[in-house]
């Protein structure tokens, strides 16, 4: 086979076992088919065609052939879609025999721990003293919200119940599988193995970064710890009264301003007058929440975007998540999803290279990479100048000043927490993944959990405790927790480059034409690091993130005073078609969309709506 041969059968042989996989993972999950074992089969397929090591040797010898011929654009396009499965091979494929031999025990640890984890039954007591069984959404609710002290305390002694059964059922043993895995393959445990394979960073590049994070935010921290206890006294630092005495929350006074209906409009418009585009794209959104359903928003691609022989080929996307609109806070939720969720589908739309591996969103595509992209888009909807501009009531009215004065009054002392409540995971788990094998006890596992939440939360004890928080418990999320920061690192990095430029972020038109060239087109062919240099200037940092975490209320109000008034003095842009077929469903119904015009689809949409939930 020639290079040019052996590259487009690749091609093809990928999307054959991609999208069958994708159309059955998206109608198992709406709950649309019952074809689970399909869906296992096709998953088992494309799985298979990943992790074959074969790949590598047939890769670099086909690689050598072609850099061996005459430099023509045609040979360079080649080897660089060559070149991108080859990266893809050696994050996916597994060389060490051994390795690929343990990768059942991975998975039965995984199996084993959830089964039981799922048997576990958690209680609070009431405010009568009686038991109640629920899950850990519902304690964690009650930690915030519960005006009894009581109550709180049992439910926060229900999380450090289930932190003693996870050490005591299985997760030590998964620990010591994953690190002989790890070892297998060169890694000095499963902590090295997992940044390096995902962040394409050593452990040690990766500590330079949080470290200087966790310099630059400790006074901040601490300033809103010692602040609770002035106003509440030295029990509001228990970890039962925590979130209790920290929430401060205006989800229900903004709600009008807010309305589910108008969510789909707002996004459009929004992301138009930035200038976002989809290059064609069809984008399915299944919005509401039913029975069946999968309980968790997410974005995934049945085709990715590419370029087949110099043809486009756009992207088709679906993206989901669970709104309620008869709930207060639904169309907080709702926007929050168009934005994080179309932030995602925006990035995998634009990705122009050569060949299906550069857009898919599985590494080597790094997911603090591609949650950078989301998460730039939904940062801007606690902006008071977005607010001002999109937040308004039935009547027209936008939200008042005072409103999001207060709304920064809650939620801009504790900035800094919440990051360094994600800080925390990485340095607990390097800690535990790197112990001697002799010393992975249960009370080991606990005691480390406390002595991080003191070292970085300030705390005796988390008001989350370390190893209730699920992420660390199955082999695909655990030691990954770290993308989430270095994402919000990248989305500070990102909006501080456009306020330095332009001044402003709402409204920016720009702001598309920028992403795409600098951060989405390339895919996962240059580096995450690569493309903040590309658009910034600046290589990786966090000091952005930590300033806007250091800022006092005062300041606060003051930038969000000064980008109101500069929002409400400029002339909106037009907003720019989305290039995009967008049809919003529930399940196998559809319920609007643009295939006449998007003023068609927004009256529709809000029509639907209303009608559903009156
Ligand atoms: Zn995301």
């Amino acid at each position: 086979m020639t290079p040019n041969e052996y590259f487009q059968k690749l091609n093809s042989d990928y999307l054959a076992l991609a999208q069958p996989f994708e159309e059955l993972f998206w109608t198992t999950f709406m709950g649309t088919s019952e074809d689970h074992d399909g869906r296992v089969a096709a998953e088992t397929a494309l799985n298979t065609f990943k992790a074959n090591p074969a790949r590598i040797s047939e890769l670099i010898a086909q690689i050598t052939q072609l850099e061996q011929e005459e430099n023509s654009p045609e040979n360079s396009a080649l080897l660089h879609g060559l070149r991108g499965w080859l990266q893809f091979f050696e994050v996916n494929a597994i060389k060490s025999a051994t390795a690929r031999d343990m990768t059942g025990q991975l998975l039965q640890d995984d199996s084993d721990l959830f089964e039981k984890r799922k048997k576990l039954v958690l209680h609070f007591a009431n405010e009568q003293g009686e038991q109640v069984e629920a899950s850990t959404l519902v304690l964690s609710t009650n930690l915030l919200s519960e005006d009894s002290e009581a109550v709180r305390k049992s439910s926060h002694d229900a999380l450090l119940e289930l932190e003693g059964f996870v050490v005591r059922n299985g997760l030590i043993e998964a620990i010591k599988h994953r690190n002989a895995y790890a070892r297998a393959q060169g890694y000095r445990n499963f902590f090295d193995y997992k940044v390096n394979k995902e962040e394409r960073m050593t452990p040690e590049q990766l500590f330079e970064i949080l470290d200087e994070f966790e310099h630059q935010t400790r006074d901040a921290q601490m300033q809103a710890t010692d602040s609770l206890i002035e106003k509440h006294g030295e029990h509001a630092t228990q970890p039962h009264n925590l979130k209790y005495y920290m929430r401060g929350d205006t989800t229900r006074e903004m709600d009008p301003y807010l309305p589910f209906s108008k969510s789909l409009q707002r996004w459009v418009e929004s992301f138009g007058r930035m200038g976002v585009q989809f290059r064609d794209a069809t984008l399915t959104l299944d919005l509401l929440d039913r029975k069946g359903k999968y309980e968790n928003g997410f974005m995934h691609a049945p085709q990715v975007a590419w370029y087949k022989n110099n043809d486009w080929s756009p992207a088709v996307i679906n993206f989901t998540s669970n709104a309620n609109p008869d709930q207060v806070g639904s169309g907080n939720d709702g926007l929050n999803t168009l934005f994080h969720e179309g932030g995602h589908a925006a990035h995998f739309s634009n990705i122009t290279q050569n060949a299906p591996c550069f857009s898919q969103e599985f590494p080597p595509t790094s997911m603090s990479y591609a949650e950078t992209q989301s998460m730039f888009f939904d940062s801007m909807l606690s902006d008071a100048d977005w607010l001002k501009l999109y937040a308004k009531n039935t009547k027209g009215e936008a939200v008042p000043d005072k409103l999001i004065h207060k709304s920064i009054e809650a939620t801009q002392p504790f900035f800094a927490n919440g990051e360094r409540g994600i800080l925390v995971v990485p340095y607990y788990e390097w800690n535990i993944y790197s112990l001697p094998e002799e010393e992975l006890s249960a009370e080991r596992l606990i005691e480390l959990a406390r002595h991080w939440e003191k070292k970085i939360l300030g705390v005796n004890c988390a008001a989350r405790p370390l190893l209730s928080i699920p992420h660390l418990l199955d082999k695909d999320a655990a030691c990954s927790y770290q993308g989430y920061l270095l994402a919000n690192m990248a989305v500070y990095q990102t909006r501080a480059w456009f306020l330095r430029e332009y001044g402003y972020l709402t409204d920016n038109p720009h702001i598309g034409n920028m992403l795409a060239q600098h951060y989405w087109a390339p895919g996962n062919s240059i580096s995450h690091n690569d493309t903040l240099l590309s658009l910034t200037g600046e290589g990786f940092t966090g000091k952005y993130l930590a300033a806007h975490c250091n800022r006092s209320v005062a300041e606060a109000w003051q930038e969000a005073q000064t980008s109101m008034a500069s929002a409400l003095a400029r002339i909106p842009p037009p907003v720019q078609p989305l290039q995009a077929a967008i049809q919003t469903v529930h399940g196998e119904e559809l319920l609007a969309s643009n295939s006449e015009s998007d003023t068609a689809m927004f009256a529709d949409f809000e029509a639907e709506i209303n009608r559903r939930y009156h």
